[in-house]
């Protein structure tokens, strides 16, 4: 059999990209607060907001700028509330803790989405917002998550970090919430090797994100949103200088365009994957919810009937044959486990996930991958827990 292919290779950056790039190198001109107005992180703002059809968008350095910011912007209380999936990256928790809030952990079930059940009944402890967090791209119920959130008037943040492209009911992911977050880091939808975007609808919210985000004296003459609000906050916020480069930005601008594409291409290439691996008795993708359009560039499966031991030697197995598989609860250090978030105050009880992160696998799936590149990475894959599970059939095949 040939090598599976390199899942972690990035797709080349629009030539459009090299040529705005040039033209910057020429003029030195990379603050995006240089220009009057139109400036690459002005226009990606625009054309980004368009593209989700959000009435405001910032653009800023990361996906965790965003989210930090967005809590800020909500102006919570010190010490307030904040619900998030037990199933989510680092950078969550650390955005509530950076906000001066405190993270409560909602659990999440073994389809990756979050507990419903365990939701209602956190919300109910006097929580001031929730950050909903689509792992992966994995949708928890929105029509549920919002109409609870909404009886009770928390207003809801998403991380759409990596869910660009995703949509609930015809809509996309991101837009749902009173504030979406997406990121431009490389193992994202769009590539700038860093960045992040901050969207809403709300002119009191981006008004004061704007500004926090380091748009200091006028800058934020250079929005192009309500100016009454912007004067209103003019020094009566702290500046953390969270701004995006115009480089970032023209990196990202050309890819804009290619959404449908990367998109279209990561769902053909996860959902061929996923039928083969449903096709074993060792192996489970859950299914996607009804209402959910799913933009995958990676897969999740679930290891069925594995001891701990097993599920080791599983990892190993596929490594050796060439496709790397994490086991989100089992790689030391694991920044989605949350019992390695040392920085909490105290690691809750949260039996669900960390079942549930103690048989998940994770393995990039990307939009670039062809037919044959994906046979590989399954066949590897089911050979792999055919050889931990039943050795007699896989006994020729080491
Ligand atoms: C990548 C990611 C983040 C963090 O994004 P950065 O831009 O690296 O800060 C947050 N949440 C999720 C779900 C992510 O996948």
């Amino acid at each position: 059999m040939p090598a599976p292919p390199s899942v972690y290779d990035a797709e080349p950056i629009p030539k459009a990209a090299q040529t705005e790039i040039n033209g910057m190198l020429e003029t030195g001109d990379l603050f995006r607060y240089t220009a009057t107005d139109e400036s690459p992180a002005a226009l990606l703002e625009r054309e980004f907001a368009a593209a989700l059809g959000s009435r405001y968008a910032l653009a800023v350095s990361s996906c965790s700028a965003a989210l930090f910011l967005s809590l800020r912007a909500l102006d919570l209380p010190g010490g307030a509330r904040v619900l998030i999936p037990a199933f989510t990256f680092a950078a969550v928790p650390s955005a509530v803790v950076h906000a001066g809030c405190v993270p409560v952990l909602v659990e999440s079930k073994s389809n990756y989405r979050i507990d419903l059940e365990d939701f209602e009944s956190k919300l109910s402890l006097d929580v001031a917002a929730v950050m909903i967090s689509h792992m992966r791209g994995h949708t928890s119920d929105m029509d549920a998550v919002m109409s609870l959130a909404d009886a009770r008037g928390v207003p809801v943040i998403e991380d759409a970090a990596h869910s660009l492209g995703t949509k609930w009911n015809g809509r996309n992911i991101g837009t749902l919430g009173k504030i979406g977050c997406f990121s431009f880091q490389s193992y994202k939808l769009l590539n700038a090797g860093e960045g992040g975007m901050l969207v809403t609808d709300d002119s009191e919210i981006i008004a004061r994100a704007v500004i926090m985000s380091g748009a200091y004296e006028h800058n934020w003459k250079k929005h192009p949103v309500l100016h009454e609000r912007f004067a209103h906050w003019q020094n009566r916020l702290p500046l953390y200088n969270m701004r995006i480069s115009n480089l970032s930005a023209a990196v990202i601008r050309p890819q804009i365009g290619e959404i449908p594409r990367r998109v279209r291409d990561g769902k053909r290439n996860h959902d061929y994957v996923a039928s083969r691996l449903n096709e074993s008795s060792w192996l489970h993708v859950p299914s996607p919810l009804p209402a959910e359009s799913r933009a995958p560039d990676s897969i999740q499966f679930n290891l069925l009937h594995f001891s701990d031991p097993e599920a080791r030697a599983f990892q190993n197995a596929a490594d050796r044959r060439g496709v790397k598989v994490q086991v989100f609860g089992l790689s030391a250090d694991n920044a989605r486990a949350f019992w390695n978030w040392g920085f909490l105050d105290q690691t809750p009880d949260l039996p669900q996930t960390r079942a549930m992160l103690m048989r998940a696998c994770d393995v990039r799936l990307p939009a670039r991958l062809d037919r044959s590149d994906c046979d590989l990475v399954a066949s590897t894959l089911v050979k792999a827990a055919e050889y931990v599970k039943s050795p007699k059939t896989a006994a020729t095949d080491r």
